[in-house]
């Protein structure tokens, strides 16, 4: 057999990229997959993006991730988008094909996949709240429509983005989505199945701040989900789990939109276990 000393790129672009932990996992990933492939994070100022996105083919990189501020901004340098991508206005994930760059979100498919495995739970029919109206919400939302939830409400502070998602998405997929604007405290009806918050309250450094949301009449079985992932023991999980419900961590979204992008670029699937845990590892988490 003749040697091959030929890594296969792929990599992040982002700014700030310094603290963003995915490329410790996709690398566990791919270390434990025997694959000779390499995940590189860039600092990518605005100004730089085309020509950073020229660079991917000039390279022969087979993708790339994009985080902010760049997701929505490296739509104008791509051939194809998924059906998705699409939906959500926004790419997280490029894949590299003889030359042509498509365009996907893995961030709302992970979070679905972290709802079926993590939490035992099929999205289809359920009655479903979504606290926020930016990236996050719009890749969450868009998915879950597409994956047949019979309920989509929204609910944002500032009414106007809360209301455009609505519109966008309802044009982009059909389904049954719907807004109300976050006034004073939100108290969540008995009734929902899955509560997810896709807001950045609790946020590092802001980690004692929690969404004024009241739980107390929601049904005991509903999940509360955070999309935040630092710290992963968010106020609102720890609210919602003293009241005896469900919960589902930021770092489930996580980890399966890097295994989502990883299956993507490679074509295998990656050892969930490994990418997970070599993740934890890398935020101090035990
Ligand atoms: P955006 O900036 O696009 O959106 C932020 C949202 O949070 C808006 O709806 C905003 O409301 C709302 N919000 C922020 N502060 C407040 C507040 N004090 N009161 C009420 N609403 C508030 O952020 P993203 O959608 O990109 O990210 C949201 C969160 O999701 C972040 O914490 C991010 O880390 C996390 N995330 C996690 C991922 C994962 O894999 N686990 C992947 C992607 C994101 P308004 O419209 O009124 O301003």
């Amino acid at each position: 057999m003749s040697a091959n000393y030929k890594a296969e790129l792929v990599g992040v672009f982002g700014q700030p990229i310094a603290e963003n932990p995915t490329g410790v996992m996709q690398e566990a990933g791919f270390a434990a997959a025997g694959l000779n492939w390499r995940y590189i994070s860039f600092e990518v100022p605005p100004e730089n993006l085309g020509s950073a996105m020229s660079a991917l083919s000039a390279l022969g990189m087979r993708g790339i991730n994009l985080t902010i501020p760049h997701k929505v901004a490296v739509l104008q340098y791509l051939d194809d988008l998924s059906p998705a991508a699409k939906a959500i206005g926004a790419v997280n994930t490029v894949c590299i094909e003889e030359g042509r760059k498509t365009g996907e979100n893995t961030d709302g498919k992970g979070f679905l996949r972290g709802v079926r495995k993590d939490a035992g739970m099929n999205p289809a029919g359920k009655l479903v709240t979504v606290l926020g109206a930016g990236g996050a919400a719009r890749a969450i939302a868009a998915e879950l429509l597409m994956a047949g939830v019979a309920d989509l409400l929204v609910v944002n502070r500032t009414p106007d983005r809360g209301q455009s998602m609505v519109t966008d998405l309802r044009e982009a997929t059909g389904g049954p989505i719907r807004f109300l604007p976050w006034k004073g405290t939100y108290r969540v009806p008995a009734g929902r199945h899955l509560f997810v918050n896709a807001t950045s309250i609790g946020l590092y450094p802001d980690v004692k701040a929690a969404p004024d949301i009241d739980l107390s009449e929601a049904s005991p079985d509903m999940l509360v989900a955070d999309a935040v992932f630092n710290p992963p023991e968010t106020r609102l999980l720890a609210m919602a789990r003293a009241g005896g419900l469900p919960t589902l961590d930021g770092l489930s979204m996580l980890v399966y939109q890097g295994v989502i992008a990883f299956e993507l670029w490679t074509g295998q699937t990656p050892d969930e276990g490994v990418m997970k845990a070599a993740l934890r590892n890398s935020l101090g988490v035990s």
